[in-house]
């Protein structure tokens, strides 16, 4: 089924959390009526008491609720949306979703699902944006059949290689291989790996880029052929290969590379005819080479950092462009604002390997003030459900220069205060206070590399310090001092929120 062109006026977010609110924020700011859908666990989300209509689509579990293409459709059709925004995760890179709302006459706010289908396949991908002198990492262009042979490529390329799952995503379905002896065994399970989680065992072997950062750009495209980019973004601090802290732009790029590596974004997106919004992912080597690695066919969980810097509403321009029109402005309207970073703030334990930590927030407490936006889905008292991603919010400053947006973020990371579950609220704070980060000389080994957790405690013992310290102070008399008194306060709030936290 052809696009179908007309003016949205209703719009089912097939999504919960943050993100479903993020969105459903600017279409309620366009006139656009907005549909939440819900799962039994998210009954009381925010998501759910934002939206003009809500409608329960199952059980908790994500198959049998916000993976549920029938379920979904059904919804939009019982309330007359015309239009479904994905958001990320769940379905938003599913093809058959793209292909179900098409079917129905529903515009999929997002490309065409043939897109959906070349970019969700990397070896497919790869293959794709050949063809437009895209740089690529050396490696196979199909799947391995063979294992001697396989093994000749690897010799010939160089260890350390990287065994990657064609279908993988979300960090799963790597296995890197630093010498020929572990070759078989590193294939077998990365096989096993991409069978288990993607149902494809197709697996390809790339070299292991040892000390890459990673960039990606921000893309845009139309139904009129028109692709532009809107920057990039860094994330190369990472666990498990997955992003904790993002900013944007790359202090790494000069406005060269930057703009070389802006081209081959927009060459990637026109090699599978993309339209919406979209991210392509690229590593860069210590020698400040680039490399494709996969292209992302939706919004981006760290699309706020682009927004701060670009004044741009990703959302709001993905409905324009759904709804048939252009975009508004060309690729030299855009310039680069200031600079914006982001910090995930998950309910993880980053001195037990970042396991998720779910519980009840007993105390939720967000920061303020200029420069800073925090996308959350939560309220103080509220659970976070033990069947989805344990990300509670997103905390994005936006400041002049990069230096002021370190300070800026630092500063809101102390604001904070949550307890009753775990969080990287220390781990960012650790992260982006460390020497490296600051003077932008880091790659996607930074966690491996500098964090421990006994780190975080060092943490929590200067905050004791500062405790002792303010304590000695008001027994001195010293809070006459108006100052002095507020910084008091701050820290009793927190010497309490310490104890309770130290309690559940
Ligand atoms: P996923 O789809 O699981 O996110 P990606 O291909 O985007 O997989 O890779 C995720 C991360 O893994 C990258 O950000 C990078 O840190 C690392 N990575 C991927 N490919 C390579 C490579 N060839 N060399 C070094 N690191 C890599």
């Amino acid at each position: 089924m052809a696009f179908i062109m007309q003016k949205i006026n209703k719009v089912l977010v097939a999504n919960r959390g943050e993100i479903a609110l993020r969105v459903m924020r600017s279409i309620k700011e366009m006139g656009i009526a907005t549909v939440a859908v819900y799962s039994e666990a998210d009954r009381q989300s925010l998501h759910v008491r934002f939206a003009d209509e809500a409608i329960c689509i199952g059980p908790p579990p994500s198959s049998e609720s916000y993976l549920r293409i029938d379920k979904i459709i059904e919804a939009a059709k019982s309330v007359g949306a015309n239009a479904i925004h994905p958001g990320y995760g769940f379905l938003s890179e599913n093809e058959d979703f793209a292909e179900a709302c098409l079917d129905a006459e529903i515009i999929f706010i997002g490309p065409s699902p043939n897109t959906i289908k070349i970019m969700g396949s990397k070896l497919a991908a790869k293959e794709a944006v050949a063809k437009f002198n895209v740089p690529l990492v050396p490696g196979t262009s199909s799947p391995i059949s063979d294992v001697s042979e396989a093994k000749t490529i690897a010799n010939k390329i160089g260890y350390p290689i990287l065994i990657k799952a064609s279908a993988g995503g979300g960090g799963k379905g790597m296995r890197v291989v630093n010498s020929e002896p572990e070759f078989e065994s590193q294939l077998e399970r990365a096989t096993s790996e991409a069978i288990s989680s993607f149902g494809d065992g197709s697996v390809f072997i790339e070299k292991y880029i040892t000390n890459p950062k990673h960039i990606e750009f921000q893309v845009f495209g139309d139904h009129f052929g028109n692709v532009i980019h809107l920057f990039d973004r860094e994330c190369s601090i990472q666990r498990r290969h997955q992003k904790v802290i993002e900013e944007a732009p790359s202090s790494a790029l000069t406005p060269e590379l930057r703009k070389a590596m802006g081209e081959a974004a927009v060459n990637v997106a026109k090699s599978c005819e993309y339209y919406n919004a979209g991210t392509v992912e690229f590593i860069l080597d210590e020698n400040k080479n680039f490399y494709f690695l996969e292209m992302n066919t939706r919004l981006q969980v760290e699309h706020p950092v682009t927004e701060m810097i670009t004044g741009v509403d990703l959302v709001k321009l993905q409905i324009h462009v759904a709804q048939g029109e252009k975009i508004p402005f060309q690729q030299k309207d855009l310039s680069i604002r200031g600079h914006a970073i982001e910090a995930r703030v998950y309910a993880e334990d980053p001195s037990n390997n970042f396991l998720p930590d779910i519980g009840t927030l007993s105390t939720y407490k967000i920061p303020k003030g200029h420069g800073v936006r925090v996308d959350d889905g939560f309220e103080q008292g509220m659970n976070i459900p033990f069947y989805y991603d344990p990300m509670i919010a997103k905390l994005v400053c936006h400041a002049a220069d990069r230096n002021t947006a370190i300070e800026k973020i630092i500063r809101a990371l102390n604001e904070y205060d949550i307890t009753g579950v775990e969080t990287t609220i220390g781990f960012c704070r650790f992260a982006i206070n460390h020497e490296a980060f600051r003077n932008g000389n880091f790659d996607t080994n930074f966690v491996g590399k500098y964090f421990r957790p006994e780190l975080l405690q060092n943490e929590n013992g200067f905050e004791e310090e500062q405790i002792a310290v303010a304590l000695a102070a008001m027994l001195s008399g010293e809070h006459q001092d108006k100052q002095k008194a507020s910084q008091i306060q701050g820290i009793n709030s927190k010497w309490k929120s310490h104890r309770e936290h130290k309690r559940d």
